[in-house]
């Protein structure tokens, strides 16, 4: 079992948050997946034994590509790797990209499920954030999505926004349930450094939500999608049953995974690697034969720290058995010396061997897993 993800670097203009690798200058971009194509080619003998389950366009904004970049990626893909035949295989879209014509295309690929990032249901939140559509174009998305018979369709929405109050967030959470969406992916804003959110912070022109606010808006996310039968099976997604994302769940779980364009992160178990974060030296790279990348080993230090900061995050949580026989003894005592006063407090819960946070223990998440690493 493995999984692909196909970075698309380009985006029609930058939100005022992003910190993501991506470009504004589209004329790039026949050249680029020219050389995603070549890079798929590349590296077709990484995955050589491996089935492929997931398929995952993600970005920037892979609903800035035109039907014949797909064509061709689709194409690419297929010749060089094994696909399941169930495979997952999601794009992230953008609202204002999804016209009925657009979406009319994108049912004629082998896409099934879509990722849409609204992010917000209201206007002044959407012009703040510097998203290009408003509300009324975010609701419509999702439902040409539907009607064109997409049935896998996630959303994304932001919270703890400057400005936010509990009533805009409970309102955006109504509109999201009314959609009858299958996946929400739901995310606290972050001020990130050399943003221009990050240099209205430092100049005190925002003012960034209190963290009594930002729990509340944790704990209101989380019971309005639960009341409405969504399963909560990471600590920032939530699922109708049947319907959790499997590509990103492959991360959680230490699938083995490659991916493809500037910036993209590549693991198989032993090691991680990444290509450059530039386009012209990821197209320089590639056409020599020689992707420009940086690699690390994971010792057993780290591997120990994702399985704690991965498991944890998740419903499935970390199977002790697995600690023990994964790592070494002293690394199974370091666990539960330091693990033990949440168990106390039940922060932390252990059934038979499966450890995984109580409904308090999310609010503190990166508390716990910080804790509980090795530095
Ligand atoms: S659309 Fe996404 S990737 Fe592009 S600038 Fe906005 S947040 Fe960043």
């Amino acid at each position: 079992m493995a999984g692909i993800y196909i970075h698309i670097p380009f985006c029609k203009s930058r939100c005022i948050y992003c910190d993501y690798f991506t470009s504004i200058y589209e004329v790039e971009m026949d050249q680029y997946v020219h050389s995603c194509c070549i890079e798929i080619k590349l590296r077709k003998t990484e995955l050589s034994h491996n089935k492929i389950k997931t398929i995952y366009f993600g970005g920037g904004t892979p609903s800035r590509l035109h039907r014949f970049h797909f064509e061709k990626i689709f194409e690419t893909i297929h010749s060089n790797y094994k696909i399941d035949s169930q495979a997952e295989i999601t794009i992230e879209a953008n609202p204002d990209d999804l016209s009925q014509g657009y979406i009319d295309m994108l049912r004629e690929l082998p896409l099934n499920r879509i990722s849409i990032g609204v992010q917000s249901f209201d206007d002044h939140e959407l012009q703040f954030l510097s998203r290009r559509h408003n509300s009324q174009t975010a609701i419509d998305s999702v439902k040409y999505c539907q009607e064109k018979g997409f049935d896998n369709i996630s959303i994304d929405l932001m919270y703890g926004l400057p400005n936010q109050t509990l009533e805009i967030w409970q309102s955006n959470l109504d509109k999201a349930r009314q959609l009858n969406i299958q996946h929400i992916s739901a995310y606290h804003l972050i001020y990130e450094d050399k943003t221009r959110l990050y240099s209205l912070l430092k100049s005190g022109e925002v003012k960034p939500v209190d963290e009594d606010c930002s729990l509340e808006m944790f704990e209101m996310l989380i019971s309005t999608l639960k009341k409405d039968g969504f399963i909560h099976y990471e600590v920032s997604n939530f699922a109708k049953d049947g319907f959790v994302s499997q590509h990103n769940s492959s991360y959680w779980k230490g699938v083995k995974y490659i991916g493809l364009g500037p910036s993209a992160h590549s693991f198989d178990g032993e090691h991680r690697w990444w290509n450059v974060s530039s386009i012209p030296k990821y197209i320089k790279g590639i056409s020599n034969g020689k992707p420009d990348l940086e690699k690390e080993d994971i010792d057993l230090a780290k591997k120990y720290n994702e399985f704690l900061i991965t498991g944890l995050r998740t419903m499935w949580g970390i199977d002790v058995d697995v600690l023990k026989t994964k790592f070494e003894n002293d690394k199974y005592e370091y666990f539960f010396k330091y693990a033990e006063k949440y168990f106390n407090l039940n922060y932390l819960v252990i059934d038979k061997t499966k450890v995984t946070l109580s409904h308090k223990g999310i609010f503190i998440v990166d508390g716990i897993v910080s804790d509980l690493m090795i530095v």
